[in-house]
Formats: structure tokens, C-alpha cells, sequence
């Protein structure tokens, strides 16, 4: 299969600087983000291949010889040859991109693990599912939600083992929590490891079971969980907190808090990205006249001033009203998108005062140049 262009695959320019790879990478990584895509193989595929593009843009010199040599730069040895990027080489080359979220980790690896790859035992991750308003987003919220939580039990400390009773070296696998297995195979003699099924990786057993939480160390319990949002998440977005998930068993480590980001909708703004957008509806008279209207902001309400001889179409930009950038990027704007309203039934008095200011040769549409920047701001909107 023939390489997608790396400029391509992160959309950025030939002549993009390292903050905006840097920034069109997250975006990439962020959408295809398996946590967020689970088993979409056409996802991870779109994820490797955006970490792919960036491992070689964000190097200025592989990104010079890139640019002069195209995929032909890196085959053969040392290259991406065939193989590419394993999620694991993604994610601890590239972790750190999915932080920043002030007080999140970002994302982390993958969520609902049981056992790390140091074999200690990991509690499971907690999901949280958090309603946020436009104005809640724009300035950032702390929320209190009750959850139901995996904690550790307070009589044996999270152990399991009963009051002073001690614990012993396993003896199926003498305390290492694994056994190795070989098994014959074609291609020769194979050895495996799995996790020791008389411990469960533990590698340490219980003389005497706790009895208020039967040896598993962990209790469920209500729990209220408060998790400050930074203001720009937008829908779909997940924020990790780490070790804030369910405690493990006997006294492993804390699984993860994924915050999963609804926005719920403004009854007269829309997002579009950072910006707000509004839709004005003028009269035919405020639109030939002009007015002060009053338009709803995130915050409030603002007047603003339309000038005579106003054009349906026209946008009013009011800068810094609309989210700020999750990263820190600015602000957005707000978007006040100018329609006419057109009476959908007259009286006859209204007919004949319309039919007066047909009589005018003013009221002609006067022939105009072809404008293309309405035509892609409405395709802007659809898209
Ligand atoms: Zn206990
Ligand atoms: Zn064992």
C-alpha cells in the first residue's frame, strides 16, 4: 500500500512550524486515541500512522530529508520500513502530548488493565460520564459526582488478610506471581508465561481470610468524587486522572478516572470549535435601517450596533467571546451570523406598501460580483 504524504496525514502545511505539527498531531492522536475508539482497527491504524508522520515532522533533520527524498528517506534499516510504531513505542515516546490538561494526566496507555507490565496488580478504571453546560466549559467547572467505588477495606488495610494474621510466600510460584510453561511446537520447544492461578500474580497467599471484605481487600462503597474540568473540553473529549479509579485487590495500585466530556446544547448558540455562533434574524426595515439588537453571549447579553444597508450573509465577528483553547491557544470568537426575516404571510396594506418599494428602483438587487467567501462560509458550517 502506497504512504499517505506526513503532511497530509497530520493537515498541515509544507511549511508548518513545529508548534503547529505539534498541535495537528494532538488533534490526530486525540480522535484516534484507542481509548476513545476501542477495537476500531481502522482507528489505531489512523493513530500510528499520525505518530508515524510526527516522529519524523517534528525532527528537523529527518524532516529535511524527508522533504527532499520523500518515504524513499527512511527504507531499508533504521527506517519505518514495513513495521512502523507499536502502540506501546507511541505511547512512551509520545505520552507526554496527551498531557497538559491542567491537573489531568491526559490519556494514558490502556484503560481497564488488570495487571501492569511490572506485574503489580492494578485496580480498574472508573468512567465517569460529566454534563457540562457552554458557560461551564468557557470558564472551566469543578464537579461533585457520586460514584459507586472500589475502595480499600479499612479493617485489614487493604490486604485481605485477617487482623495479624501474616501472609506467606506462594508456593505455586514461589512469590515471582508467574509460572512459565514450554510447550513443544514445530518450531521448537516454546516457553510461555502466564499468571500463577493459585495467587492470581500476587505472589503471596492469605493464612486467614478479613472478614469484612473476605480476603479480596477492596469494598465497593459510595464515594463522592470532585474533578476540576479545564475550560475548552469539548464533546467526546476523556480526561485521565490517575491512581482516581477503583482501588485493586490487596493492596495493588489505584486504577484510573476517565472523565468521558457531554456538552449539553445552548438553546441559541452553537459551538463551532472555539467559536460560538449565533443566529441573528434582522427585520427588513432593521436591515435597511439599521438598529441596535441585543444578542445572548456565553456569559450575558450584549448590544450590538447594525449598520444601515446590512446584507443577510454577513458575519459579525466579536473577538475573545467565544471558548477558550483546552492548550491554551487563545480564545474563540463569537460568530453573529446575519439573516433577514421574511414575513411569511402579509395583510393586504402590507402587500400594497410592498409592492410600493418594488416600484423603486432601489430596492433591485444590484448586479453583484461573484462572491466565493459566502459560499465557503456556508460549506464551513455544513461540514
Ligand atoms: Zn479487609
Ligand atoms: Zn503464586
Amino acid at each position: 500500500m502506497a504512504k499517505r504524504d506526513y503532511y497530509e496525514i497530520l493537515d498541515v502545511s509544507k511549511d508548518a512550524s513545529q508548534d503547529e505539527i505539534k498541535k495537528a498531531y494532538r488533534k490526530q492522536a486525540l480522535k484516534y486515541h484507542p481509548d476513545k475508539n476501542p477495537g476500531d482497527a481502522k482507528a489505531e491504524e489512523n493513530f500510528k500512522e499520525a505518530a508515524e508522520a510526527y516522529e519524523v515532522l517534528r525532527d528537523p533533520e529527518k524532516r529535511s530529508k524527508y522533504d527532499r527524498f520523500g518515504h524513499s528517506a527512511f527504507d531499508g534499516a533504521g527506517g519505518f520500513g514495513g513495521g512502523g510504531m507499536t502502540m506501546d513505542d507511541i505511547f512512551s515516546q509520545f505520552g507526554d502530548i496527551f498531557s497538559g490538561f491542567g491537573g489531568f494526566g491526559g490519556f494514558g496507555g490502556f484503560g481497564g488493565g488488570q495487571q501492569t507490565r511490572r506485574g503489580v496488580t492494578k485496580g480498574s478504571n472508573l468512567r465517569v460520564t460529566v454534563k457540562l453546560t457552554l458557560a461551564e466549559i468557557a470558564s472551566g467547572v469543578e464537579k461533585k459526582i457520586k460514584v459507586k467505588k472500589y475502595v480499600a477495606c479499612e479493617a485489614c488495610g487493604g490486604n485481605g488478610a485477617k487482623n495479624g494474621t501474616a501472609t506467606s510466600t506462594c508456593s505455586t510460584c514461589h512469590g515471582t506471581g508467574h509460572v512459565t510453561q514450554v510447550t513443544n511446537t514445530f518450531l521448537g520447544q516454546m516457553q510461555t508465561q502466564s499468571t500463577c492461578p493459585t495467587c492470581r500474580g500476587e505472589g503471596k497467599m492469605i493464612s486467614e481470610k478479613c472478614e469484612v471484605c473476605y480476603g479480596e481487600g477492596i469494598l465497593k462503597k459510595d464515594d463522592v468524587i470532585s474533578i476540576n474540568i479545564p475550560a475548552g473540553v469539548s464533546e467526546g473529549m476523556q480526561l485521565k486522572m490517575s491512581g482516581r479509579g477503583n482501588a485493586a485487590r490487596r493492596g495493588g495500585i489505584n486504577g484510573d478516572l476517565i472523565v468521558m466530556i457531554k456538552e449539553t446544547e445552548h438553546d441559541e448558540l452553537f459551538r463551532d470549535g472555539n467559536d460560538v455562533v449565533y443566529n441573528l434574524y434582522l427585520s427588513m426595515p432593521e436591515a435597511i435601517l439599521g438598529d441596535t439588537v441585543e444578542i445572548p453571549t456565553i456569559e450575558s447579553r450584549v448590544k450590538i450596533k447594525i449598520d444601515p444597508g446590512t446584507q443577510p450573509g454577513k458575519i459579525l465577528r466579536l473577538r475573545g467571546k467565544g471558548i477558550p483553547d483546552v492548550n491554551g491557544y487563545g480564545k474563540g470568537d463569537l460568530l453573529v451570523n446575519i439573516n433577514v426575516w421574511v414575513p411569511k404571510s402579509i395583510s393586504n396594506e402590507e402587500k400594497k406598501m410592498v409592492e410600493k418599494m418594488n416600484e423603486s428602483e432601489n430596492f433591485k438587487p444590484q448586479a453583484m460580483k461573484a462572491d466565493k467567501n459566502i459560499f465557503n462560509r456556508m460549506k464551513n458550517f455544513f461540514e
